[in-house]
């Protein structure tokens, strides 16, 4: 028997057993939040969200705080536990805000008070304060393991079903949506938020193209010394030819370091981890000590190596982020280069815009579901296509290998013409608080 067609509108009843009207298109469908099988087997639920990464967890909790429960298909047996670190803005800082797990994330990051350039010999190019170009700055680089934890643990028991991989998906004529997995489970939704990375079935379906490969590969490792680490708490960066490295103070023991080069093909996949740590440090041989040490003192299995990609979102040309109450997050919609450190606080950002916008039309407001998955889809449309640009642009301008541009680039353009202020306008979001839009 089917809970999820009840006729509209339905009493107000308590959170824990409560009905939400969905108005979908023109004809306005009821949620219930218990679970339900229909004739055939198939599950049936109401906000299915496909992975549980950075966006997935964050649209999770969001929605979680709205009163809107969700279940989140994760392809993976856990939580991804390993993996590096991820610098987050003040914007990305204004989302953890927003669903309140922003102080206790803070207490375990350092915040980072500027940068400095350098370049291949390690003679300072330019040095920056972030406070002093934009005192509502924020800047920490957060352990990835730590983030999706803190926010996994936001969400009820079970909210998470793991070594659940979404292999098909399938329309029907009411608008639902059946999602296959992997183990045989057939599922039944009432609304899917894909946020299963750059390599999304979701996507795919929707009739995205592939994310492109963008000519450069990035090696990321998380050095860690237990007596404490000895660096500053600033973002280092050196440029060389076509090839550039950073590293970043994590915390009192660990610090993040990346090398992005240039490679035409992405060569054979190589996951020894030791194998990795060695391609890294000869790339780097001849570069500041620094660096090396940090290499050296960072554990194998932390070590990764990345080929980096995006999608450009061509007006006109790239679906729109829903097809019907299907709608993308993060990078399944808008895979961008890290070149401006902007790919999980752009999907954060979604995620409480789409939360918002969800709930109000969940909660009795004038937009049926697809329309709110049409407004996430314009409003953040125009923030994250330009983002995916710019990225892209600073990352082609920062691997170039002509020594005369890189020499005009470290001698005349750093020093003298950069200027940080416009360099981190982009991180310049407001994000509105959650409401739930019942009280609207
Ligand atoms: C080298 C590098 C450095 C970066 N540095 C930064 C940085 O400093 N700051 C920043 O903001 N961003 C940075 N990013 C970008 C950031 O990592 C991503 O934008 C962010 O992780 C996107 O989160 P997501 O949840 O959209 O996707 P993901 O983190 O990729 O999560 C997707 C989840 O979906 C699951 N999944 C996939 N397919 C399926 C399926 N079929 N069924 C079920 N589950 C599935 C996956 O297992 C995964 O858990 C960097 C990226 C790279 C490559």
């Amino acid at each position: 028997m089917s809970l999820l067609l009840s006729s509209y509108p339905l009493q107000s009843l308590t959170k824990s057993n409560r009905w939400f009207p969905v108005r979908t298109g023109s004809k306005p469908v009821c949620l219930a939040l218990t679970r339900a099988q229909t004739s055939g087997g198939d599950q049936e639920e109401n906000v299915v969200i496909v992975g549980a990464g950075i966006g997935g967890l964050a649209t999770a909790v969001s929605l979680h705080r709205l009163g809107i429960r969700s279940v989140v298909l994760e392809q993976a047996e856990s939580l991804r536990t390993g993996g590096t670190s991820l610098t987050l803005f003040k914007n990305g800082w204004r989302v953890l805000d927003a669903i309140s797990v922003g102080p206790q994330l803070r207490t375990q990051f350092l915040e980072i008070e500027g940068m400095v350039v350098k370049n291949e010999e390690g003679s300072e190019l330019r040095s920056f304060k972030f406070k002093d170009e934009d005192q509502s700055q924020e800047v920490r680089a957060v352990e990835r393991r730590v983030l999706l934890e803190t926010l996994a643990s936001q969400l009820p028991p079970q909210a998470i079903r793991f070594s659940s991989k979404l292999e098909s998906i399938q329309s029907n004529a009411n608008g639902d949506t059946l999602l296959q997995l992997g183990d045989g489970t057939r599922l039944l939704a009432k609304i899917v938020i894909g946020c299963d990375g750059t390599r999304s079935k979701v996507a795919t379906w929707m009739g995205f193209s592939e994310p492109k490969y963008v000519g450069h590969c990035a090696f990321r490792g998380l050095g860690y010394y237990p007596n404490g680490q000895p660096f500053q708490k600033r973002v280092n960066y050196i440029y060389g030819r076509g090839l550039r490295a950073g590293y970043v103070p994590v915390s009192a023991t660990k610090v993040y370091w990346f090398i992005c080069f240039n490679s035409p093909s992405l060569g054979p996949k190589i996951t020894d981890p030791a194998i990795l740590k060695k391609q890294a440090k000869e790339m780097v041989s001849t570069w500041p000590e620094d660096l090396q040490n940090l290499i050296d003192s960072t554990p194998d299995e932390t070590i990764s190596r990345t080929p980096l990609v995006d999608r450009w979102l061509w007006p006109g040309i790239a679906p729109p982020a829903s097809k019907g109450r299907v709608v993308l997050v993060g990078d399944a919609w808008h895979p961008m280069t890290p070149n401006l450190g902007q790919g999980a606080c752009c999907a954060l950002e979604d995620s409480v815009v789409l939360a918002n916008k969800l709930a109000s039309s969940i909660n009795g407001g004038n937009e049926s579901v697809e329309a709110a998955m049409e407004s996430y889809g314009s409003e953040r449309w125009s923030r994250a296509f330009p983002l995916t640009v710019r990225a892209n642009l600073v990352g082609a301008l920062l691997q170039w290998d002509n020594p005369l541009v890189c020499s005009i680039r470290n001698n005349i353009v750093i020093p003298k013409l950069v200027k940080l202020g416009p360099m981190l306008e982009h991180t310049n979001f407001e994000c509105e608080p959650l409401y739930d839009g019942s009280k609207i």
